[in-house]
């Protein structure tokens, strides 16, 4: 059964079902109320009955009295012991037949003559012999019955009257609810065969929780798409950069087939290429290696270290590997918690591109504030142009291809880094001014936030 079906078929059921049994409730509820107050009645006029009984005489005709306290179209016996009429008024002959007892326990006893329902109350008296019998009272209930039965006209007009918007109201409570969800099962459906991202239609207006649900599946269907897109982007970049050295081994390796055996110059040169386009495509595979271990490897080895050595210990390598003037500026003892290992490879991926892309000088400040280390890398080198500065992260981004090509670079350097620093919490700020130089601004904190990983 679909799940309309079932919450249109549950809901008009339950609705009813619990109409039926108001309807009922107020029916009885009604039918009690009135058998009550003519009960009281009826006792009333027993008891003013038995008053007058009690004052009865010989010579009084008790017929009279009886007749003069008969319930309206009812009847009023005298029982012997034997139970047994020994007088009676009534107002129809039905009444002569009838012959009802009133269990001890009961105040009233309720039966039908000829359909129409009457009630009795039976009460002992004094005869008019001094014998003792019992009075019994009878009142036939048509007006209650004529009542009970409107009423009961009334409830089923007014139930059959409520079922109709009921219906009407669940099939669109059923609908309402289950459009956004068909949307969604269409849209997974869609997604499911056709291999696209497909997303909810008109999930974007709705405020209800049905709406909140499109939306977060449309949040994710475009979060799977941009990483989709990310993820060919970078398999296409990774191909095309593996690619050109790949061309230039081949072509220089066919020229030493060629002319390599004969022309020791050709060789040589050939050789130095395929040797240099090997070592390039070498460093491409390690970066690319360690941006997918980036991904994975979230732990961090946390430790307190002192970032006025790692900085010094830094540099001196950066002096003795390049011979390029590096200074260190900044006060001792900047104690932090963090990770050493990462925090070097991220320093030195800054070290080296201030390295790479200037001839002068490297001048590193380092700078306590209240929440963080400001460690800034200085370089005066040709600079970066204020609209490269926000692709600057981006895998296989590079500012100029030409000037790359030169220094070897891929462009993965700073997407490394930027995944460094979201694990160690850094944040890395740019700075830059073509042909003066470029500044990258570290915001290394004392502590990490929330234990083992962070977002830049
Ligand atoms: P690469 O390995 O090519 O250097 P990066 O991701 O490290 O890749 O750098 C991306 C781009 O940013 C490069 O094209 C480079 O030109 C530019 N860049 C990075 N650092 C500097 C700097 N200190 N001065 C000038 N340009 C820089």
């Amino acid at each position: 059964m679909k799940l309309r079906t079932k919450i249109h078929l549950f809901t008009t059921l339950l609705m009813l079902i619990l109409l039926a049994l108001m309807n009922t409730g107020v029916y009885l509820l009604y039918e009690r109320l009135a058998i009550n107050t003519e009960y009281e009645q009826l006792k009333g006029r027993g008891e003013e009955l038995l008053t007058s009984f009690n004052q009865l005489t010989d010579a009084t005709d008790p017929s009279i009295i009886l007749r003069a306290y008969m319930p309206t179209d009812g009847a009023v016996r005298v029982l012997n012991d034997e139970g047994k009429p020994i007088q009676s008024v009534h107002a129809s002959l039905e009444f002569e037949k009838f012959n009802l007892q009133q269990s001890k326990d009961d105040t009233y006893a309720k039966s039908e003559i000829d359909g129409v329902p009457v009630i009795m109350i039976e009460t002992p008296a004094i005869w008019v012999d001094g014998s003792v019998v019992k009075l019994q009272l009878i009142q036939p209930l048509n007006e209650v019955a004529s009542n009970a039965d409107l009423l009961k006209l009334i409830l089923v007009a007014a139930t059959t009257i409520i079922a109709i918007p009921l219906l009407l109201s669940n099939m669109a409570l059923s609908r309402i609810i289950l459009k956004p969800l068909e949307r969604l099962a269409l849209a997974m459906k869609k997604s499911g065969s056709s291999g696209n991202y497909e997303k909810v239609d008109k999930a974007e207006t709705g405020k209800d929780e049905l709406a909140e649900i499109g939306r977060t599946f449309n949040g994710m269907m475009e979060a799977l798409e941009t990483n989709y897109r990310k993820q060919e982007q970078f398999v296409s970049n990774a191909s095309h950069e593996l690619k050109t050295p790949l061309t230039v081994i081949e072509s220089y390796a066919k020229l030493l087939l060629r002319r390599g055996f004969t022309n020791e110059q050709v060789a040589t040169e050939a050789l130095g290429a395929i040797v240099n386009e090997s070592r390039r495509m070498n460093d491409l595979i390690i970066q690319m290696l360690e941006l997918a271990k980036n991904k994975e490897d979230t732990s961090l080895s946390l430790k307190e270290i002192d970032l006025s050595l790692l900085l010094e210990s830094t540099a001196s390598q950066m002096r003795q590997a390049y011979n390029r003037t590096v200074e260190l500026h900044g006060g001792s003892s900047l104690f932090i918690q963090s990770d050493e290992q990462k925090l070097k490879q991220l320093l030195f991926i800054l070290l080296d591109n201030a390295r790479k892309y200037s001839e002068d000088k490297i001048i590193i400040t380092a700078a306590k504030e209240e929440k963080s280390i400001t460690v800034s890398i200085h370089d005066f080198g040709e600079g970066i142009a204020q609209d490269q500065i926000p692709h600057l992260f981006d895998r296989f981004y590079r500012v100029n291809q030409d000037r790359n090509r030169k220094t070897g670079g891929a462009g993965l350097g700073l997407a490394i880094a930027r995944e460094l620093s979201e694990k160690l919490q850094i944040h890395i700020n740019v700075q830059s001014k073509l042909g003066s130089g470029t500044c990258f601004t570290l915001l290394i904190p004392y502590n990490l936030e929330g234990g083992k990983e962070g977002g830049r």
